[in-house]
């Protein structure tokens, strides 16, 4: 990856509210991993994919650069890469995971606040943590009909999403 490619935005949200009411939290923003991915829909080339876990990846063999799937990403969560001229964005570290690791980012969050698993295992870690949260703390950005599976813990109970 090149330097000054994102994969991962962290967007500052606030502050909001008035003192003594305030509010700030920070917002990462890597690729949603959309159930229904529109820039999987506009690729011409068939580079952009869903996997048969539904994750979705690039292959840059394929990529065109022709960042079709940069406007239709309602989250922009994909660049061009100026030096290669092939779109990149977050791939769930895919290899780390099929080592049996979690993603780079969860392993090294010093917050201890990321999680990747199987939301269809309730007794995935990422489960465990979004019913510890409970569910009216638990928000997706917002859905064009793409179905982003990434799920927000924001406003949650006193450190029930941190790992024991
Ligand atoms: S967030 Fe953007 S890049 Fe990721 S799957 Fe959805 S449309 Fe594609
Ligand atoms: S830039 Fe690459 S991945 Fe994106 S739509 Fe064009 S060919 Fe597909
Ligand atoms: S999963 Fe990997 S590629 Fe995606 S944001 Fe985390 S560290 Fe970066």
């Amino acid at each position: 990856m090149s330097l000054g490619l994102y994969w991962n935005r962290v967007l500052t949200m606030g502050p909001n509210g008035r003192f003594p009411k305030v509010e700030m939290y920070f917002l990462p923003v890597m690729c949603q991993e959309c159930s229904n991915p529109p820039c999987v829909q506009v690729c011409p080339t068939g580079a952009s994919q869903q996997m048969p876990d539904g994750i979705v990846l690039i292959d840059k063999a394929k990529c065109i650069g022709c960042e079709l799937c940069v406007k239709a990403c309602p989250y922009g969560s994909r660049t061009l890469n100026p030096e290669t001229k092939v779109v990149e964005k977050c791939t769930t570290c895919v290899q780390l995971r099929e080592s049996g690791s979690d993603p780079a980012c969860v392993i090294n969050c010093p917050g201890r606040c990321r999680f990747f698993g199987d939301t269809s295992d309730p007794n995935s870690t990422v489960s465990v943590a979004i019913k510890k949260a409970g569910a009216e703390n638990v928000h997706s950005l917002p859905d064009s009909g793409n179905h982003p599976s990434v799920k927000y813990i924001l406003h949650p109970k006193n450190g029930v999403w941190r790992k024991p």
